[in-house]
């Protein structure tokens, strides 16, 4: 199944270009912010499974993709971690000294979010942004302290997120965290339809020149290790996501760009880039 929030707050199931509305399978009160019919949703997925899949199967005709808005699917979850150095031929181009075994995993604010079709801030204009384009996963069931042998029961499904990143020495959590510095979409695929998470095609644009093409199988940690650390550390939450870090072929984005993110099975979506309310970096000393 492929879930995702449109025209606002809705949301939807997508199959063959379609969009079924499904808001009434959960009752969100609208207080409750952005996404959290979504968040409800997939923390009861199971037992949601079969109305949503006959909902699937039913005459209704649903709406054509390019006649609504797609929205991030989880504009803001309850927190967002990532991997940091978990591809070998990302960490020799940036010459860095650590991997993910050495680093950990490290938070970005759940306040980054942005959906397709939105645009990436660039904050400053006297620093440099980069993009980089991850598998996301995301959580479905309470997870605290489970091994990796059953770290994918915790798991709802796979998402496209785009880890934005400004260039320089302050810790990963600033540089990663500016509003709009994370967009996620097109929607959220169940990991029924992602046997193998840990061999995707995952390739990135900047307007049309493809800057990434690699497969997950490159990752140092498979999403299954990444899920028993994680949840060693803290407890995950339905709707949590995780960054699985990024392959070779970064690059600096700038105002007026376009950056594309696809991975197989998921989708595709992409957001703009502008400057339009950059500043000169300020000095806080
Ligand atoms: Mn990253």
């Amino acid at each position: 199944m492929r879930l995702a929030l449109f025209d606002g707050d809705r949301l939807g199931l997508v199959a063959d270009e379609k969009v079924v509305d499904i808001s009434d399978l959960v009752s969100a009160p609208a207080e409750a912010g952005p996404g959290a019919a979504m968040l409800m949703l997939l923390g009861r997925l199971d037992s949601l499974k079969g109305q949503i899949e006959q909902r699937a199967k039913s005459s209704e005709p649903g709406m054509s993709l390019s006649e609504v808005k797609l929205a991030s699917p989880l504009p803001r979850p309850g927190k967002i971690l990532a991997a940091p150095m978990n591809y070998a031929a990302h960490r020799a181009e940036q010459k860095a000294s650590g991997s993910v075994a050495e680093l950990g995993v490290f938070l970005k604010a759940n306040s980054s979010v942005i959906g397709p079709g939105e645009s990436i801030q660039l904050p400053y204009t006297d620093r440099d942004v980069d993009q980089e384009g991850e598998l996301g996963i995301v959580i479905g069931r309470e997870a605290k302290r489970v091994s990796e042998e059953e770290a994918l029961d915790y798991v709802a499904g796979y998402t496209c997120v785009m880890d934005i990143t400004l260039k320089g020495q302050e810790l990963r959590s600033t540089r990663k965290s500016f509003d709009t510095f994370t967009p996620i979409g097109p929607w959220i695929t169940t990991k029924d339809e992602v046997p193998n998470p840990d061999d995707l095609q995952l390739r990135t644009w900047v307007n049309s020149e493809l800057k990434q093409d690699a497969r997950t199988s490159e990752m140092i940690w498979g999403v299954a290790k990444i899920v028993a650390f994680a949840s060693s550390v803290m407890t995950l939450y339905p709707g949590d996501v995780i960054a699985t870090g990024t392959p070779a072929g970064t690059c600096t984005i700038k105002d007026g760009d376009t950056v594309a993110c696809e991975i197989e099975k998921l989708g595709r979506f992409e957001v703009g880039v502008t400057a339009r309310d950059a500043v000169p970096a300020p000095r806080y000393e």
